[in-house]
Parts: C-alpha cells; structure tokens; sequence
C-alpha cells in the first residue's frame, strides 16, 4: 500500500492541475449544473474530441434544462444521431421534465435527489455538485477507477460489488473540502490522458512517487478486466422499402427497448418479405440485397441483412400513420435515427457508392 497521505495525494494532483489541466473544454466555460450534467451524460462510453461538437449543437438547440423539457423527444434523439446509447437521450429528456416539474427548474443540491433523476448515477450526481455547486461529493467514472485500482493495486473487476465498495470508499476518503471542481476535473483529466488504459505515463504522473502498480512496474494490470463472456450474434434482415417516388419508409420503434424512440425500417427475421411488409399496407414489386454488415452493441453482435426493396400499394392499409413516415434518403429531416439506418441512408443518397450483391 502506498503510505502518502490523502492530503499529499490532494497536493499532487491539484498542483497538477494548476500547470497541466484541461480548462477550455465547451462545458468548463459557463458552469451551471444543466451544462455539466449533458457533458457528462454525452461523455459517458464516448470520447471528449466527439462529444464537443455534440454538446455544442445541444446547448445552440437547448441552451438550458426548461428548453430541454419542452422540447419533443424526436428532437432530442435527431441531434443525439450517431453519438449511440439512445437510452442516454431519453433519459436526460425525462429528467429535464423532472426538473422542471418537481424542482422548478432548478438542480437540486444534493445527492440523492439528484440520483433519483432518471440517467443519474452516484458518479455523475458527483460531478455535478462537485463541478457545479462545489459540493463535497466523490466521482467514481471509468478513469478515475483506473487511476485509484492502479494507485493502491487494488485487484479484481471494479463491477464486483466488494471492489466498487472499496474504490468508493478510497474515492470518498481522498475527496478534498475546498478546490472541489479542480479536484473532480483532474482526476477525469489523469484518467484520461496520462494514467491511460494501455499507455500510462507514469514519469509525468503527479501521482508515480506513491502509486503501487508504478512501483511494482505493472500498471497495466488493473484494473482487473471483466470475466470475458462471449457476445451473441443476432441477424436481422433490414427492408430499405420504397416507394415509387424513390421515397423509403421508415418506422418509429416503441418508446423503450433497443434503439427505443428511433426511426428505423422494418425488419424481417424470417425472409418472408411480403409478410414483413403487409401490415404497412405494401406489396414488393422487386429486391436487390445489399452488402451485410455486423453493428456492435455492449451486450451483443447484430448481423444487419439489408435489402431495397420496390413497393406498391398491396390490398391492406395504407403506411402513412403516426409510427411510420416516407422520407427523402438525402433529406431525412430532424428525425432521431439508428447508427445503421443513417449509414444505409447516406449510401441511397449516394447512390454510386451503393454496391449491391
Ligand atoms: S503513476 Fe502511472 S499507474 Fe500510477 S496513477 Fe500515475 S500514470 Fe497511473
């Protein structure tokens, strides 16, 4: 165990701060808790040089949590395109109505309360009162969990309730009672730039005089990686359905679930192309498959089979509803959409780049 004292621990990496950390990311200028809170729901599984012009465009569309309330959810999922983990999107626009609604607006000032918003972990409840209240609070988020396993050698997965327990308690102990934004930001900023998960810099680490996994020359051992468990593969066939304007149909999935609120076209799992078609009121006139290709979610693989299909008007009900939509391929419109369905969009739009089977 390194014998530093969190005192000394704090002084390393405040110090550090001062010469060396970040302080002109998008969301360290104009702190208020909303701001906070999107950076650190956008930065949650994605890396900071794709969120900035994400969260750019959210705070011009959104510029505070009563804009975000009131806004249509589609809105919300539209300029979250691409960024993935659509449930992030949902909450933080439930959570805005929360807000608004229980809170008058205003974020609470404490943790619990905070936690009870929807999208809210015990992390990010952290970061916003301790970066925009300046609230005694810890923040355990990915980096700083690599940075505290290596500093005590502290073994096994950080998803193992015992090993959490321990990294939270250390979190809560070294937590300085002044300083609080710098504090919660550096440890974000040593993760994420010097304490790196395959490349630590351990000479430019404020910490390497009482890190333990430096001094044994191992770093890279923790943390400890998650038991591996293989990923399932699953298949789906994507029906790129259009119409005789060159129109395709895209569909709205139910509010919850996979890719839940997004638009995205039908799918068929048995190749039985007219069934998968008739409740939309068409019939295939033609299809050409397109080339395959596999989409990774956190839990499992998806093999996406798309195929253009030409339609026309079959004895059933028309498509056009509340759930369904023909939209221009080059123009979708401000509609929230799959990573998938926007890649087989952008190819229709192109139509030369789009090589068929
Ligand atoms: S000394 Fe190396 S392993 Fe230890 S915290 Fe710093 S960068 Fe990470």
């Amino acid at each position: 165990m390194p014998d530093w004292t969190p005192a000394q621990f704090r002084r390393a990496v405040l110090a550090w701060y001062d010469r060396h950390g970040r302080k002109d990311l998008p969301w360290q200028q104009g702190i208020t808790p909303y701001r906070v809170w999107v950076s650190e729901i956008m930065l949650q599984q994605t890396q900071v040089t794709t969120v900035i012009p994400y969260f750019e465009r959210f705070m011009k569309r959104f510029p505070d949590v009563a804009a975000l309330a009131r806004a249509p959810v589609d809105d919300v999922l539209h300029l979250w395109t691409g960024l993935g983990y659509y449930a992030r999107a949902r909450n933080l626009h439930r959570a805005a109505q929360q807000v608004v609604a229980e809170h008058g607006g205003i974020f609470p000032r404490d943790i619990d309360a905070l936690t009870a918003l929807p999208g809210i972990g015990r992390s990010t409840a952290g970061a916003i009162a301790s970066i925009s209240m300046e609230l005694r609070a810890p923040i355990l988020d990915g980096n700083v969990k690599r940075v505290l396993t290596r500093f005590f050698a502290i073994s096994g997965w950080p998803g193992e309730r015992a090993v959490e327990q321990r990294l939270w308690a250390e979190a809560e102990r070294l937590t300085p009672r002044s300083r609080l934004r710098d504090y919660t930001q550096v440890m974000m900023d040593l993760g994420a730039t010097v304490c790196s998960r395959r490349k630590p810099d351990c000479p430019a680490c404020p910490l390497s005089n009482g890190c333990q996994a430096h001094a044994d020359g191992n770093p890279q051992a923790y943390p400890t990686s998650k038991p591996k468990k293989t990923q399932p593969v699953r298949s789906t066939m994507m029906l790129l359905a259009r119409d005789a304007q060159q129109r395709i149909l895209l569909i709205q999935r139910p509010p919850s679930g996979l890719w839940g609120g997004l638009w995205c076209f039908p799918e068929c799992q048995d190749h039985d192309v007219d069934a998968a078609l008739a409740p939309h009121g068409l019939q295939a006139t033609g299809a050409e498959r397109l080339p395959g290709f596999r989409h990774t979610f956190s839990h499992f693989h998806l093999d996406i089979a798309p195929v253009l299909v030409d339609t026309r008007p079959g004895p059933g009900q028309v498509a056009e509803g509340p759930a369904s939509r023909w939209i221009n391929p080059a123009r979708p419109g401000r509609l929230g959409l799959a990573a998938p369905v926007k890649r087989l969009l952008d190819q229709l739009g192109q139509p030369r780049q789009l090589s068929v089977l």
